[in-house]
């Protein structure tokens, strides 16, 4: 029997380092799958892995460094955070640095497809192989900067990559924006970038605060300036209307309790 696979593989990728991957990783998994879709977050960053540890999910026997030495297939390595959407780990500690890669991502991940509406990949900064896999592994690119000359430069650097490897991004989202008139503007990094600005998601300490306590955002913190703006592009990629799907109607509201929708 032909089976259409529609699982939907996201990379977010930036080049420059700590300007939000990760955040935005757990926070657009977290606000798919309170829109109603099933959703895996892989940690497509395997020197340096954070997702398990913005998601308090640690200690967890399998990760995608076992499955990468052929140690394990990846259906193992999937596990569900409390609020209801799954995660695909990497390992944390050193020793798992050591173990020998014998399998590339993007082959791997093909392992999972139609297990998920949505797989979310977080990826390495710079532009080394290994976030080169977790470019090619992602069918879709949405590349992420801070408002800020350097950060933009190093995304222009991603978009390159991309653009020489066929994978065209579907936008840029501008994390961390305060306004100030040192930032550079949505026209700015268009211009620069040669691609739309499909988020701008606000400077935010409630996003800290949830880092410290090692929840999404928008789970903890729903009505905070950053989840709005996350969530609003998580309707985006669903191509729905965000304020229908944050208050929906009674009718629908039905539907979903009956599973009619
Ligand atoms: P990357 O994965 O690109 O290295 P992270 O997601 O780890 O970046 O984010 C780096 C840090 O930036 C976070 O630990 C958090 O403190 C901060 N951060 C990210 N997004 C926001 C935001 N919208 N508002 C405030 N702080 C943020
Ligand atoms: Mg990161």
């Amino acid at each position: 029997m032909f089976i259409i696979n529609m699982t939907r593989y996201i990379t977010i990728a930036s080049g420059k380092g700590g300007v939000g991957k990760t955040t935005l990783v757990t926070n657009l998994g977290a606000a798919l799958n309170q829109f109603g879709k099933n959703v895996i977050v892989l940690d497509g960053n395997i020197s340096t892995p954070n997702v398990s540890v913005l998601l308090g999910m640690t200690k967890l026997p399998i990760t995608l460094h076992d499955v990468l030495a052929g140690k394990a297939n990846l259906k193992q390595a999937i596990y569900m955070h409390p609020s209801g959407f799954k995660v695909i780990p990497a390992g944390l500690s050193i020793h798992h640095s050591k173990l020998k890669i014998k399998r590339e991502l993007a082959e791997a991940i093909n392992e999972i497809a139609g297990e998920a509406d949505f797989i979310i990949i977080d990826c390495a900064a710079g532009l080394g192989n290994e976030a080169k896999q977790a470019m090619y592994a992602g069918d879709e690119l949405i590349l992420i900067t801070t408002p800020e000359i350097h950060a933009v430069t190093d995304a222009l650097k991603a978009h390159e990559f991309s653009k020489d490897n066929g994978i065209k991004p579907m936008g840029v989202v501008i994390n961390r924006v305060t306004g100030k008139d040192w930032e550079m503007t949505k026209n700015n990094v268009e211009e620069f970038m040669e691609l739309p600005v499909i988020s701008m998601i606000p400077e935010d300490e409630n996003v800290k605060r949830a880092i410290a306590k090692k929840k999404p955002v928008v789970y903890l913190y729903p009505k905070t300036k950053a989840s709005k703006e996350i969530k609003r592009l998580a309707a985006k990629l669903i191509g729905e209307d965000y304020r229908s799907l944050e208050n929906p109607s009674f009718i629908e509201r039905l539907m979903t309790i009956f599973g009619l929708n």
